[in-house]
Order: structure tokens, then C-alpha cells, then sequence
């Protein structure tokens, strides 16, 4: 499995597994039990996902070496502050049936994250932690947490895919250490992504699949890419993207389909900001 490098050292796969909107916990175990079986070796969860029991049973049953496997949590905005912020961890730690995590993230740059991420430094500092990060952090939320703190996010999770490809909000962060991953590499969906005539034909031309042409796209930019689905075939199809190589043409084909605006979350709306604040889950 190809790696990108934090920047405290810690390896990440450059491919995972995420599993946004699998309510059904049955359903999420078996599908992050198969992406176990198939090679992934990076699972992306959250507390407000409501599954993290059912992806630390998974990596219990898989038995894969837990040092092999590469796991995300986040924390959400209800728990945003430094002492709320020690107690998510550890339920969160608890549900997943972990001993340390291997990234830690702030889902949403709402609520006291200064706070959180004082936290979040003792317990990268107690070795609880190996890597800790941030979401849907723009550039200026960005900065305002490097320059207040000591520690620079390992990682931003952005949404990121051949329509919103944040071309350079990746360059601010790689002008800071910062590694980009894309959350939504597959765009959701949305946009008639799987029908795009310019997608097919580059697909068509490798024999690959749109889907593996989307994610592939990405990794060649050094995005690291977390694609969900809870069906086998798409789980293996999804981790074969390995074996071939877009050319320069292609590549710059793609950028083509830049709109340089978010397709499933905008931060700027206030209405948003006020949905997701409002938005809770239950321990
Ligand atoms: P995605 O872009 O991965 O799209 C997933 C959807 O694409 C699936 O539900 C399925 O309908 C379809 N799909 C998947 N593989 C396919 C294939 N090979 N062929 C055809 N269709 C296919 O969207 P996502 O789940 O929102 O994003 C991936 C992960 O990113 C999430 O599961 C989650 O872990 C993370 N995420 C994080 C945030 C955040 O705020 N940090 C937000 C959204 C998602």
C-alpha cells in the first residue's frame, strides 16, 4: 500500500476506507470487515457517524494486527472544548475498542477548537494519539490554529473530488506541512459523476472504471482518498487503483472539470454553520 508521510513521521495510507452515512450497524461492521479482508488498511470514522462500535467489532473480527491498520476518529462540535474534548476521546477510544488512535480530527472548525486542541496536544504529547488533524478547515481557520499552538495539523479533510479540487488550498497546505485528504473523493455521486462523458472515456481508454479513475486522479495529486460503499464488488473495485497510471493529458483533462466551489458543504453559508451546530448525536 502506497503511503504519504505526516508531518511528525507517522505513515498514512494514501487509500481508506470511510463510512459516512452507514447507519446500519450491522451493515457497517460487514462492510469495514470486507474492506479489512480486502486490503485497506486506513478506516475513516466519527463519533457523530454513530458507528464506531460497530468499526472497532470489525477490526476486532478481522484480526488484523492492530498496529497495521490505520484508524481516523473525529470529534464533533457538541463536544468542542478542552475538557468535553478529553471525555469525547476516550468514549470514542472505548466504542472502537482501542487503546490509541492512530488520527484524531476536528470535524468542523465551529465551537472552541482552540480549546480542543489543547486538549488534543496533551494527548498526542501522552502517546495517546499518533497523528492529530482538522476538517473542513479553510485556510484562515487553518492558519489561526498554526500560529496559536504548537503543534501544525498533520492533516486537513477537505471535501475534494474532480468537480471541487481545491487546487489551491492543497498548495497552502503542503506550504505548510499540512496533508491534504479528500473527503467525498467520489463526489457522493452527485453531479452525474459516473456518467461524465470525459470520466468514461479516460476510463474506458485505461479499462478501469469511473469511480477508479476519480480516486486515481487524486492519489497522483497526493490526496489521500477515503472512498465509501457498502457493497463488496465497489469495495474491491475501489482499492484496484493501483495498477495503472493517468497520463499528463489526462490529468489535465480533468483539472478542466474544476469548478473551484464545494458541491456538498459550503462553510461559508450561515445557515450551514447553524445546521451543523445544531446537530447532535447521542453518547
Ligand atoms: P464518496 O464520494 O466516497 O461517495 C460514496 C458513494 O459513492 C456511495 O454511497 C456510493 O453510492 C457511491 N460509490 C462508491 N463506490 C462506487 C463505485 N465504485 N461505483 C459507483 N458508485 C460508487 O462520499 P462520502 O462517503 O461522503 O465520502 C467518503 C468518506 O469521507 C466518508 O465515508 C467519510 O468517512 C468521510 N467524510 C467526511 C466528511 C467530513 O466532514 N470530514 C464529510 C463527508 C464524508
Amino acid at each position: 500500500m502506497q503511503k504519504v508521510t505526516l508531518n511528525n513521521g507517522v505513515e498514512m495510507p494514501i487509500l481508506g476506507f470511510g463510512v459516512y452515512q452507514i447507519e446500519d450497524i450491522e451493515l457497517c461492521e460487514e462492510s469495514v470487515y470486507n474492506a479489512l479482508m480486502e486490503g485497506y488498511r486506513l478506516i475513516d470514522t466519527a463519533a457523530v457517524y454513530e458507528n464506531e462500535e460497530a468499526v472497532g467489532r470489525a477490526i476486532k473480527r478481522s484480526g488484523v494486527p492492530r498496529e497495521e491498520i490505520f484508524v481516523t476518529t473525529k470529534l464533533w462540535i457538541q463536544d468542542a472544548g478542552y475538557e468535553s474534548a478529553k471525555k469525547a476521546f476516550e468514549t470514542s477510544l472505548k466504542k472502537l475498542q482501542l487503546d490509541y488512535l492512530d488520527l484524531y480530527l476536528i470535524h468542523m472548525p465551529f465551537g472552541d477548537v482552540h480549546g480542543s486542541w489543547r486538549a488534543m496536544e496533551e494527548l498526542f504529547h501522552e502517546g495517546k494519539i499518533r497523528a492529530i488533524g482538522v476538517s473542513n478547515f479553510l485556510n484562515d481557520r487553518l492558519m489561526d490554529l498554526i500560529v496559536h499552538h504548537e503543534i501544525v495539523p498533520a492533516v486537513n479533510q477537505v471535501e475534494t473530488h474532480v468537480f471541487t479540487q481545491q487546487v489551491e488550498n492543497a498548495q497552502f497546505m503542503k506550504n505548510y506541512d499540512v496533508q491534504i485528504e479528500s473527503w467525498g473523493p467520489l463526489a457522493e455521486g452527485k453531479n452525474n459523476i459516473f456518467k461524465n462523458e470525459l470520466l468514461v472515456s479516460i476510463a474506458e481508454k485505461h479499462q478501469k472504471t469511473v469511480a477508479q479513475v476519480a480516486l486515481r486522479w487524486l492519489i497522483q495529486r497526493g490526496v489521500v482518498v477515503i472512498p465509501k460503499s457498502v457493497h463488496k464488488e465497489r469495495i474491491i473495485e475501489n482499492f484496484d487503483i493501483f495498477n495503472f497510471e493517468l497520463s499528463g493529458e489526462d490529468m489535465e483533462k480533468i483539472a478542466m472539470l474544476d469548478t473551484k466551489k464545494s458541491l456538498i458543504l459550503s462553510l461559508h453559508d450561515p445557515k450551514e454553520v447553524e445546521r451543523l451546530s445544531n446537530m447532535k448525536f447521542h453518547d
